[in-house]
């Protein structure tokens, strides 16, 4: 079984990234998808007058501020617009594909954080009305009864608090959760870049190879959002995922040429 997480950044081809999932579906590799939608709802954001806020921690982890205004919006583009249009293009390329986000039949359910701790303009702020968490447990049984039945899961956040609330989760860390969940093998991250790199944005400095014990160091030169997918990789590796590769969501057969070792490869 692989995983797929297809990042919501500027510059993703669905299309490629769906030709590919298509082709290996019909081959006979059953797959899960889990994408985001981080670029779509900024827009969608700004166009309804509610420009994104994102917090930056203590730690210098990034995240989206998440009113439960916001969640409508988050919720419309990931759940609704960006779940919709995937599935749709699978559907096109003969794949029965089936959207569901966290909430659905409790499928990502984890305790959304009481407080979050930000820092803005050099002083600590403490965030109350934030509807964020972290995924804790997946239901595998109804990835299985999907899978089994033959269709391909197409996954996104929100996920669903312990109380039954939407909560926006962080996309790479969920992929993480659900490929340690079912035992999958490889877990590929796919982005707008080839995959982490030394001195961001050169992309000659593309790290091909890492191994876990190397991960925390590399938290060093990972910048913004990049921090949470080596977070991500390190959690799927400790949860028993063999090897983790951040790859290109822009080239042609982008899921084929991310298992073949083209990105940055990470394994225990
Ligand atoms: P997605 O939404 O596709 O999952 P993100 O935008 O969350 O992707 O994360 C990928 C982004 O991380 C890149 O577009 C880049 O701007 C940023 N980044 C920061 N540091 C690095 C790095 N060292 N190597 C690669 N990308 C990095």
């Amino acid at each position: 079984m692989i995983v797929v997480k297809v990042g919501g950044s500027a510059g993703i081809n669905y299309d490629l990234v769906c030709d590919d999932i298509a082709a290996l579906v019909r081959e006979g590799n059953p797959l899960i998808l889990i994408h985001g939608g981080s670029h779509e709802t900024n827009v969608i954001s700004e166009k309804l007058g509610k420009p994104p806020r994102i917090l930056t921690s203590p730690q210098g982890y990034t995240s989206r501020y998440t009113d439960a205004e916001t969640m409508d919006i988050f919720a419309m583009v990931y759940a609704g617009k960006m779940n919709t249009r995937i599935v749709e293009r699978l559907l096109k390329r003969g794949i029965n594909a089936i959207g569901l986000s966290g909430l659905d039949g409790r499928l990502l359910v984890g305790p959304r954080k009481t407080s979050v701790r930000a820092v803005e303009n050099g002083r600590q702020i403490l965030v109350r009305d934030d509807y964020t968490g972290k995924v804790e447990s997946v239901n595998t049984a109804l990835l299985d009864l999907l899978l089994g039945a033959g269709y391909t899961p197409v996954i996104s956040p929100p996920a669903c608090s312990t109380q039954g609330e939407a909560i926006n989760v962080d996309g790479d860390r969920a992929a993480a959760m659900i490929a340690s969940a079912i035992g999958a093998k490889q877990l590929i991250i796919l982005s707008n870049v080839p995959g982490l790199l030394r001195r961001f944005p050169d992309e000659s400095t593309l790290i091909p190879a890492l191994r876990y014990a190397e991960l925390e160091q590399a938290l060093d030169f990972a910048e913004g959002r990049m921090k949470k997918k080596v977070l991500g990789a390190s959690e799927a590796i400790a949860g028993g995922v063999e090897q983790v590769i951040f790859a290109d969501a822009r080239i042609a057969q982008p899921v084929r040429m991310a298992a073949a070792g083209k990105g940055t490869v990470i394994s225990r």
